[in-house]
C-alpha cells in the first residue's frame, strides 16, 4: 500500500480576493501546486488568480516570500485543519 504524504508544520493559505495574478508565486513552487483559474463570467477573475492544491504543499514558503502583495500567509497546518472542508481535503 503506498504510504501517505505526512503533513507539512505549516500550509500556504493564498486570500484569492486581494491576488493580482502576476504568476510570481506559480514560478518558484518546488512542486506545482499553485495552478491559475480563470473565469470569464467573474470579473474578478479577468486577469486569472491563483488557486494552492494543499494536499501537494510541502510548506516550504517561497511562494509567501516571492508574493510582491503579501496575500500567501503561511498558516500552523493545526490551524488550518481546524477548517472542516480542508480538513476533508487533506485527509484524502
Ligand atoms: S509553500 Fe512551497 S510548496 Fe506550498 S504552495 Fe508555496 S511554494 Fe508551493
Ligand atoms: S504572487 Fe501573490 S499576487 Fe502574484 S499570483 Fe501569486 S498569490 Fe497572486
Amino acid at each position: 500500500m503506498a504510504k501517505k504524504k505526512k503533513l507539512p508544520k505549516q500550509l500556504a493559505i493564498l486570500d484569492e480576493d486581494l491576488c493580482t495574478g502576476c504568476d510570481a508565486c506559480v514560478v518558484v513552487c518546488p512542486v506545482d501546486c499553485i495552478d491559475k483559474v480563470t473565469d470569464p463570467l467573474h470579473p474578478a477573475y479577468a486577469m486569472g488568480i491563483c488557486t494552492i492544491d494543499l494536499p501537494v504543499c510541502i510548506g516550504c514558503k517561497l511562494c509567501a516570500q516571492v508574493c510582491p502583495w503579501h496575500v500567501i500567509t503561511m498558516v500552523p497546518t493545526e490551524e488550518v485543519l481546524k477548517e472542516p472542508r480542508v480538513a476533508e481535503l487533506l485527509a484524502t
